[in-house]
């Protein structure tokens, strides 16, 4: 259902003589199932959010093939392709207006696609992320950083999209409320049917919520496995990423 082939972008200009031409993206394949969880894991810099933003559509300049559901990705979004692909950050903050209330941040995306019921919507919305009324009120910098991060994800929900692309999304929150919300996460999954690409650099976050990864190094996906071969399957560098998870977390005990 997203089919990426041949993606390649870079950044800078590649025609002056200043030699600032940066190729950041080179061939990336991948396909991702209806309802599957895909991870996008490798080391910092290699491309995994560049990734994201070319099917958020948040880059024009790719070149290669991208199709969702069937339909070409083109450089111009649809109302409906918007709808249907939203993205969720590392950062709440980024996607919310720290003068915009809960409520407010919620309804606005209703108005501009204009929803039917939409104070409805929103009710319903937040008690799926958990969140109860009187959130509805409060602005981003009165929420704790997992509330924050509900509410980014209340916001991603509520155009009933049919993919989520996550990026980092739980690397800003401390470890107890990471596993809230990737639970939360899992159960809206599991009750949307929802499609998933979540970027990480974090394998114990894949383990939890995906099927499936593609490992990327320097801009190119290396390898690509089912989750639970992740311990003994894979090339050498997805298996180097593994032993540094290991010797990391057991240096923590
Ligand atoms: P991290 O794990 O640190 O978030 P990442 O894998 O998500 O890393 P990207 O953000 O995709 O990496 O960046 C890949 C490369 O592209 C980096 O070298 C980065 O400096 C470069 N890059 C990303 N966005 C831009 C941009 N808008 N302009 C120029 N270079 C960029
Ligand atoms: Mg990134």
């Amino acid at each position: 259902m997203i089919t990426v082939k041949s993606l390649q972008l870079g950044f800078g200009n590649s025609s002056g003589s200043g030699g600032g031409y940066q190729q950041v993206l080179h061939d990336v394949d991948f396909t991702v199932a209806e309802g599957e969880a895909f991870g996008l894991v490798g080391e910092s810099g290699s491309g995994k959010s560049t990734v994201l933003r070319c099917l958020a559509g948040l880059y024009s300049h790719w070149r290669g093939d991208i199709a969702i559901r069937g339909e070409a990705l083109g450089r111009r979004l649809t109302r409906e392709r918007c709808r249907l692909v939203q993205m969720v950050f590392q950062d709440p903050y980024g996607s919310l207006h720290p003068r915009h209330t809960v409520g407010a941040a919620l309804l606005e995306p209703l108005t501009i696609h204009r929803m039917d019921r939409p104070h409805e919507r929103v009710a319903q919305m937040l008690a799926k992320v958990g969140l109860n009324e009187s959130f509805r009120q409060r602005y981003p910098h009165q929420l704790s950083g997992g509330q924050r991060q509900r509410v980014a994800i209340a916001r991603a929900l509520i155009l009933e999209p049919r993919i989520l692309l996550l990026d980092e999304p739980t690397s800003a929150l401390d470890v107890s409320v990471q596993a809230e919300i990737l639970n939360l996460l899992a159960e809206l999954r599991a009750r949307e049917g929802l499609t998933y690409i979540l970027v990480t650099h974090d394998l114990g976050v894949v383990v939890h919520l995906c099927d499936r990864l593609a490992v990327m190094q320097q801009g190119r996906i290396v390898d690509t496995l089912p989750t639970s071969e992740l311990g003994n399957g894979g090339v050498a560098y997805t298996r180097t990423l593994v032993e540094a998870t290991r010797s990391y977390s057991r240096s923590r005990e």
